[in-house]
């Protein structure tokens, strides 16, 4: 299976050391408006064909999905043109700007009959997955409550300048990926009430949200997240686990211990995930989730089923970060409907 990336910036290097990874796939082009991104891209992985333009990448065609690792603007552009050039899509979170170009997006790609999937990789951390994969299997009974939490006073503004200039921040970047584990854990939301916060003054949005989740399925969710807590140890960039279910509870703590306390047991497992070849801590916990997430794909394609992280799917992802900006901006609940 072949196929093309787009975007060669600070994070793409991950997903194109996993496509190395991954058994009968390759990446046969590349493109970024960059060129200097482009050749450095092109250089370390050893991908001759590069272009500035995605345009002309689609129209020479010759792959059969394409990998789209710009930032939110250009994704409705580069997701319609891929539907257009007949080609299965991975877009990067946050997938849209706003619902109405997400709902275009997934409209384009059923349209072309194309898998179009969300590169909303949280839910795939092995840890994260065995805390889901626990509560699916029914371990701890049916949850009531969950606390969904990321908090640290890593740097990411280093790798990633944009993130301080945006008028929106953590729930729009690191928030989507919480909101989504809640959902993979605890099912659809009804109502979000949320508040926000900017801590750092040298940022443009909010470094910190704390949000309040009624899930239909009968469970109440604390989803929070800051980037202004300056705590010894560091847990970035571990999402840290509290649930209580009808049978038991569990708990992800930090450095990767999963503690889970049901029918008289009480097992710490440690579910550290590997540090691949390629990858360095403390990302390691990341880069994994991108080898998952990619296999997952690929394993969608050949065996003709829908992703977990598909874009319907990212709608009611999306959905929770539009809902949230809304409710801390009006100051009350929100509805899912509402957005
Ligand atoms: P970046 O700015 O470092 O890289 C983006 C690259 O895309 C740049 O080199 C830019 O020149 C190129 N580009 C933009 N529009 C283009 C277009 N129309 N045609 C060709 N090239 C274009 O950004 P980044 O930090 O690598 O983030 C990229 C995306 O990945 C963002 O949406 C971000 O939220 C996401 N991200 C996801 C994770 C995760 O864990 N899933 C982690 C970090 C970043």
């Amino acid at each position: 299976m072949k196929g093309a990336l787009i975007g060669c910036g600070f994070f793409a290097r991950n997903q194109l050391h996993a496509w190395r990874d991954i058994d009968g796939v390759e990446i046969v082009a590349i493109c970024d408006r960059d060129e200097g991104r482009l050749g450095e891209a092109g250089d370390q992985f050893g991908i001759a064909r590069r272009y500035t333009d995605a345009n002309e990448m689609f129209a020479d065609g010759g792959f059969d999905f394409v990998d789209i690792a710009t930032t939110a603007p250009s994704h409705r552009p580069l997701v319609e043109a891929a539907a257009r050039a007949g080609v299965h899509i991975i877009c990067q979170k946050p997938f849209a700007e706003n619902m109405a170009d997400a709902r275009a997006m997934v409209e384009a790609a059923d349209a072309a009959g194309k898998v179009l999937m969300v590169h909303e990789n949280f839910r795939w951390q092995s840890a994260v997955r065995a805390a889901i994969d626990a509560l699916r299997q029914g371990v701890i009974g049916m949850p009531f409550f969950g606390r969904v939490s990321f908090r640290s006073g890593y740097d990411v503004y280093a790798g990633q300048p944009y993130l301080a200039e945006g008028k929106r921040f953590i729930i729009e970047d690191l928030g989507i990926h919480i909101l989504d584990i809640a959902r993979a854990l605890f099912g659809e939301v009804s109502t979000i009430t949320a508040s926000t916060k900017r801590v750092n003054p040298k940022i443009k949005g909010e470094d910190v949200a704390t949000m309040l989740l009624v899930h239909r399925g009968g469970a109440t969710s604390v989803v929070d997240c800051s980037y202004a807590t300056r705590r010894e140890p560091e847990t970035f960039p571990q999402t840290l686990l509290e649930i209580d279910g009808t049978g038991g509870t569990l708990r992800l703590d930090a450095d990767y211990r999963l503690t889970i306390q049901a029918a008289g047991e009480n097992e710490t497992r440690d579910v550290a995930p590997p540090v691949l070849s390629w990858a360095e801590r403390p990302w390691h916990n990341i880069q994994e989730s991108v080898a998952i997430i990619e296999q997952h794909f690929i394993d969608c394609l050949r065996e003709g089923r829908v992703p977990e992280t598909s874009g319907a799917d990212n709608l009611n992802t999306l959905a929770l970060v539009e809902a949230a900006y809304l409710s801390a901006a009006d100051g009350r609940t929100v509805r899912l409907e509402e957005v």
